[in-house]
């Protein structure tokens, strides 16, 4: 278990890339956010927007703004997050999972992607605090990411603070953009029972989601947008069997996306 002062981990729902630019309450929560946490040394965050076999860190010292995304207004392709990248953060993730057992690799031109930057913007503008990105892994399951998230619980002490950055409902399909906040019922039971097993510190029934949750198939067509959950359980259980979240904030947005964030140790 992680000592005291060890630094909080979070879980992020980041919604549309235009979340900077959005008046939803998602964006009001997050710009104040940082100010409810001690000032991290680093951030290490674990985006869906990246996925690869062997789990992958960016190793940039100066990692680029990636806009992976299409059709959406200029404003937002000239969007720049520009901390820096902390090099020795990369290689110690990387010891860290090998220790563990797994293979780990340092991605030296991959920069951030949105999921990173899109709430970090807006929490962490122009702070000077060097990010580093982790990918998920392809094919893997959710208690596979917890696995790999307790392998990086050791960084908590040393300061650094660890997102996940996701959906907590997340389907595409169904995107009602005429709808900014309404809550539409299927959605509003997946992201109540998320939250109620959070708060109870239930990893077994969370890495479970799919079988147990209402709805969990819609609510996650794929696994992307969930997966940085797990990694974020795992690295606040550390060695423990449970380890309760609470929830920070909750508002919903174009129908079909929850904006549900979490915190551990918060
Ligand atoms: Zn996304």
């Amino acid at each position: 278990m992680s000592n005291a002062t060890a630094m909080p981990v979070l879980f992020l729902s980041h919604g549309s890339p235009t979340l900077a630019f959005d008046d939803v309450p998602a964006r009001d929560f997050l710009v104040r956010l940082g100010a409810r946490l001690p000032r991290p040394t680093a951030i290490l965050c674990i985006s869906a927007h990246w996925e690869a076999a062997i789990p992958s860190v960016t190793g940039s010292d100066a990692p680029s703004t990636i806009h992976d995304f299409y059709g959406f207004p200029q404003a937002l392709y000239d969007l720049r997050y520009d901390a820096p990248g902390d090099p020795d953060l990369a290689a110690r993730v990387v010891k860290l999972i090998e220790a563990g057992g797994q293979n780990a690799l340092i991605s030296s031109d991959r920069g951030l992607d949105h999921g990173v930057w899109s709430p970090l913007i807006l929490t962490y503008p122009q702070s000077g605090i060097p990010v580093v990105q982790l990918s998920l892994m392809h094919h893997k399951t959710p208690a596979e990411h917890v696995a790999l998230g307790r392998l990086l619980a050791p960084l908590r002490d040393d300061g650094v603070l660890i997102v996940g950055s996701g959906g907590a409902v997340h389907n595409l399909r169904a995107l009602d953009w005429n709808n900014r906040t309404g809550i539409t019922p299927w959605v509003g039971e997946f992201d109540q029972w998320l939250g109620d097993k959070i708060a109870a510190g239930d990893i077994a029934a969370l890495s479970d989601y799919r079988v147990q949750a209402p709805n969990a198939t819609v609510a996650h067509p794929s696994e992307d947008h969930i997966l940085p959950l797990f990694v974020a359980l795992g690295a606040a259980a550390g060695k423990a069997e449970m380890v309760a979240g609470s929830l920070l904030h909750r508002s919903f947005t174009y129908g079909s996306l929850s904006m549900s964030s979490f915190g551990w140790g918060v």
